[in-house]
């Protein structure tokens, strides 16, 4: 008999949106035709803009006729995106060549870390997005559970949790990162929403170099920065080509969830501590088990960059922007102290003393709006919970209106 990898019985049971799904089907069996507004996961729900979309079915239809069919491209992705992506988004700061275009983000973040195997601790920030962690106990680089933190949270091998809490205005002590370790740092921050300034990034960056260590930087939510002091990518600080790679992606900018299409940048600059290139291995990882994006998502991805294409991410990210508004809003009227929501889709909610899958509960019996309880994204989050602002302005409104229940 084939055994099971024994990494997979350390992750933790319940991944925190099936469990959120599983108690919203079982409120609607008690209350059948309640209608439930979802300020839970954070899917988007805007239609892709008209002349990114259009990009989009020319790229489907380029593979219905014989003279613009192409099949396999390039595994490391379009030149032509690589190029614009470092050229638009970068602003020349890094290389085509270290732009690397993926599926996604979360499927990079899970191929990085063979990169660096099971022998690499990892650091997170807590409260963080659980593919970091969930991914770290995959590969092996977090071994077993030491200890149940909360229901959701589980404390691992090799994992150490920074704590990120209105104490420390949401940036962690970096005196806790651990030598030689991986440190997954995103920012704007899900789920806090919170983005962390120029000098809190240098910080990151020298603490990382001074102890040997790298920085995932995922910067999936930049484009709703809108404070033109705060950093959109971890490469406009100093010294960050050795010491970081980046992720970030089309979905939460474009609209591209469904669509699948991210990229990494993997710095010339970065060396394991044998002084061997991890950009040569990353091209070698994308070449062996990962064939390239598709190429109507790459179609989609050229657009996103044009003139056009930023005008329509720009009008997105704001109507996004405008429902968070409306939540932070709703909440603050309430006496509910939250931060997020003006830099990122993320609103956080603190509710101080009280569990955060009790409070969970509470907004859905009283308000019937599904938020996320912060306990799922790190023991740091159980008090607090996380509005996301993907939705139709309608049913925010209406959400927001609901949540004048809690009162
Ligand atoms: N990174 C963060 C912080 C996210 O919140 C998400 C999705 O919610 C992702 C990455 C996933 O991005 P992608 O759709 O490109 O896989």
């Amino acid at each position: 008999m084939v055994h099971r990898n024994p990494c997979i019985a350390n992750i933790k049971t319940a991944y925190l949106f099936p469990e959120i799904a599983r108690r919203r089907r079982e409120y609607e069996a008690a209350h059948p035709g309640a209608k439930i507004i979802s300020l839970g996961v954070g899917n988007t729900t805007e239609p892709v803009f008209p002349h990114i979309g259009g990009a989009l079915s020319a790229g489907a239809l380029a593979l219905a006729a014989l003279e613009t069919y192409t099949g396999y491209g390039d595994e490391q992705g379009l030149t032509a995106l690589r190029e614009k992506i470092a050229a638009v988004l970068y602003k020349g700061m890094i290389a085509a060549d270290e732009v690397f275009i993926s599926d996604g983000a979360k499927c990079d973040i899970g191929r990085l870390q063979l990169l660096f195997g099971a022998g690499t601790g990892a650091a997170v920030q807590d409260p963080s997005y659980p593919v970091y962690v969930d991914g770290s106990v995959l590969i092996g680089a977090a071994g077993g559970p030491i200890q149940r933190a909360g229901a959701d949270s589980a404390a691992y091998r090799g994992l150490t949790y920074l704590p990120c809490a209105a104490e420390n205005n949401y940036f962690p002590d970096l005196d806790l990162i651990p030598p030689d370790c991986l440190v997954y740092f995103c920012s704007p921050n899900n789920p806090t929403g919170v983005a962390s300034d120029r000098k809190q990034l240098a910080a990151l960056v020298e603490a990382a170099r001074g102890r040997g260590s790298i920085i995932i930087f995922d910067s999936a939510y930049c484009e709703y920065i809108r404070d033109p002091r705060l950093p959109r990518s971890i490469y406009e600080i100093e010294g960050a080509k050795s010491c970081a790679i980046e992720v970030n992606s089309f979905s939460k900018s474009a609209g591209f969830t469904g669509v699948r299409l991210g990229w990494s940048v993997v710095p010339k600059d970065l060396k394991y501590a044998s002084g061997e290139s991890v950009n040569a291995d990353w091209n070698r990882i994308c070449a062996t088990i990962f064939n390239g994006a598709s190429n109507i998502a790459q179609a989609g991805g050229l657009a996103a960059l044009d003139d056009e294409g930023l005008k329509e991410i720009r009008a997105l990210t704001d109507f996004y922007l405008g429902n968070a508004k409306l939540i932070r809003e709703a909440l603050r009227h309430l006496g509910i102290s939250c931060v997020g929501g003006d830099n990122s889709p993320y609103v956080w909610a603190h509710f101080p003393g009280r569990e955060s899958w009790d409070v969970f509960s509470e907004i859905l019996e009283k308000c019937r709006v599904l938020s996320t309880p912060g306990a799922g994204f790190g023991p740091a989050g159980r008090d607090c919970i996380r509005f996301s602002a993907f939705g139709h302005r309608a049913d925010v409104e209406e959400a927001c209106t609901q949540l004048g229940n809690l009162k």
